[in-house]
């Protein structure tokens, strides 16, 4: 039988991440009041992954996530940087709808780490943007995003067992927190230009070491 090729391999493991999730009973009060599991999108062998807070409304119902407001000025700033949405994978740290859109609690946020440092070790991305201060805050607990939007930084996590995950971590603001407000707008349009400079940095740095 051919070969199965990396996409493949690794789009094997995000489904099995998938299937844990649910077999695992994952916030199961959560599970109960969503219409269903928000897992991600995109390809599996994407060089970046974007990750969010947690699905609102409408992700909830279409189950993909940031396809509401927020997820449309997201793919408009993709477009500034000749990237399509189909060129990158997006996910969130919960993976179902809070109620009421509520910030997820802390439990919760604890409770899908380790899945989405699965996640991470499976795609194996160049690259992961986090979106607003929770998201950030799941990599990089002590820093300020006002401080360090747009700056990436290389960390290790380890949320599951003795894996350790190599990252390069950029923080950006959320884009609904940016949607409207003019000045946090034009900072993130500023932070996204700086997307594939880094891109190249990485890439470089990585023909160098290998
Ligand atoms: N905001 C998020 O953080 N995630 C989504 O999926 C949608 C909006």
């Amino acid at each position: 039988m051919a070969q199965k090729t990396t996409a493949e391999s690794k789009q094997q493991k995000l489904d099995e991440i998938k299937a844990q999730i649910l077999a695992n009973k994952v916030c199961p009060e959560l599970a109960d009041s969503a219409t269903q599991l928000v897992f991600g999108d995109g390809p599996a062998d994407a060089k970046i992954v974007f990750i969010g807070e947690a699905p609102g409304k409408n992700e909830d119902l279409q189950g993909i996530p940031f396809v509401g407001a927020a997820g449309k000025f997201l793919n408009e700033m993709l477009g500034t940087i000749n990237l399509k949405r189909e060129d990158i994978y997006i996910t969130n740290i919960v993976k179902y709808r809070p109620p009421n859109n509520r910030d997820p609690l802390p439990d919760e946020k604890a409770a899908f780490l380790p899945y989405l440092q699965a996640q991470l070790d499976a795609i194996q991305p160049l690259l992961v943007i986090t979106l607003g201060r929770h998201s950030m805050n799941c990599f990089l607990p002590d820093l300020q995003i006002s401080q360090i939007h747009g700056e990436p930084k290389r960390i290790k996590v380890q949320f599951i067992g003795d894996t350790v995950t190599k990252l390069v971590i950029l923080p950006l603001f959320h884009p609904a927190a940016a949607l409207y407000n003019g000045g946090m707008r034009q900072t993130l349009i500023d932070d996204f230009a700086k997307i594939p400079t880094i891109i190249n940095m990485i890439e470089t740095a990585n023909t160098i070491t290998s």
